[in-house]
């Protein structure tokens, strides 16, 4: 998958495989099935899931379902994520920004109703000003 020389099918397979993970999606609070697929920068790919839970704090989205998989697996640097839900444009939350935006501020992020009609910003569009702690100081 090259998002350099063939951006939209790429945008549109992750998108894809966004939407088959959704089905594994924990939400029997909301109903809102959310399902992301994240791709780092050796072209390995990460689907996570929302999951939530009757101590609603508790509950993960599916954009950092996948990077704790993804990061455990030893990835550290991401090119795309896309993100999709059954009936609606699936949009990252705030955590989920300042997530992203410690391991890869320049992530693209895929969204959309349906994979023809798809939106892809930059991070950096959703979190102008993301916080980061200077490196080398733990
Ligand atoms: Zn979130």
């Amino acid at each position: 998958m090259n998002f350099i020389t063939d951006r939209e099918n790429s945008a549109a397979e992750l998108y894809d495989m966004a939407t088959e993970a959704s089905v594994n999606a924990y939400a029997p609070f909301s109903g809102f099935k959310v399902g992301a697929a994240l791709l780092d920068e050796n072209g390995r790919i990460f689907t996570g899931v929302n999951i939530e839970n009757s101590s609603f704090g508790a509950t993960i989205c599916a954009e950092r379902t996948a990077f704790v998989k993804a990061i455990s697996e030893g990835s550290r640097r991401f090119t795309a994520i896309a993100v999709a839900a059954e009936s609606q444009e699936a949009i990252p939350c705030g955590i989920c920004r300042q997530f992203m935006f410690e391991f890869s501020p320049d992530i693209l992020i895929i969204t959309g109703e349906n994979r023809r009609e798809l939106n892809i910003r930059t991070l950096e569009e959703l979190l102008p000003i993301g916080f980061r702690l200077q490196e080398g100081r733990q």
